[in-house]
């Protein structure tokens, strides 16, 4: 006859809140745009590290990875609200030249922040015309976007002591802070 697992004691073990472990996720991808270019991708470099659930991915790979295995690729679809936003048009200016430094060298492509508070938005120099105008945009580059990612995962594995304490993965060798 088989014993029955006492129960004695049950709700003992844990002492304090249960906190779940977060899963790191390794995995190569690519991405591209809805028309198919690539916009980016891990080819020939090691796979991304990324600790699961806490924002360090766009919120449409960070929800659709964790119910991914080892050894699947997948095609995840990404919503602009779920990737890099909606374009903000109010982010969309049009400045003086003389509203900038006098001193600073206004170029095409180039990206300045207008404040020092984390999270103000980067702005990129669009287009300066004839007449002096610059034209910036503060919305990330692939606002506005569908996000196609080309995902195969490598691992997917508890994360270790040390990366639960910094809150985000680790590859190996590559820690150095
Ligand atoms: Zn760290």
């Amino acid at each position: 006859m088989k014993r029955k697992l006492s129960c004695q004691g049950r709700g003992e073990f844990f002492k304090g809140p249960i906190m779940s472990i977060p899963t790191v996720a390794v995995f190569h991808y690519s991405l591209k745009d809805k028309d198919g270019n690539l916009i980016d991708d891990s080819k020939g470099r090691d796979p991304l590290h990324v600790m699961l659930g806490k924002g360090h991915i766009v919120k449409g790979l960070d929800e659709a990875l964790p119910n991914m295995k080892a050894g699947v690729k997948k095609t995840i679809t990404v919503s602009p609200e779920d990737g890099y936003g909606v374009v903000d048009e109010s982010l969309r200016l049009k400045v003086p030249r003389d509203q900038f430094p006098p001193d600073a060298d206004i170029q095409l492509k180039m990206q300045f922040q207008t404040s020092q508070e984390p999270g103000a938005p980067l702005f990129t120099v669009m287009h300066i015309d004839e007449d002096g105008l610059i034209y910036i945009d503060g919305n990330h580059p692939l606002a506005g976007h569908e996000l196609h990612f080309d995902v195969e995962i490598v691992e997917m594995r508890p994360a270790d002591p040390e990366e639960i304490a910094h809150g985000h993965a680790h590859a190996p060798g590559g820690h150095d802070h």
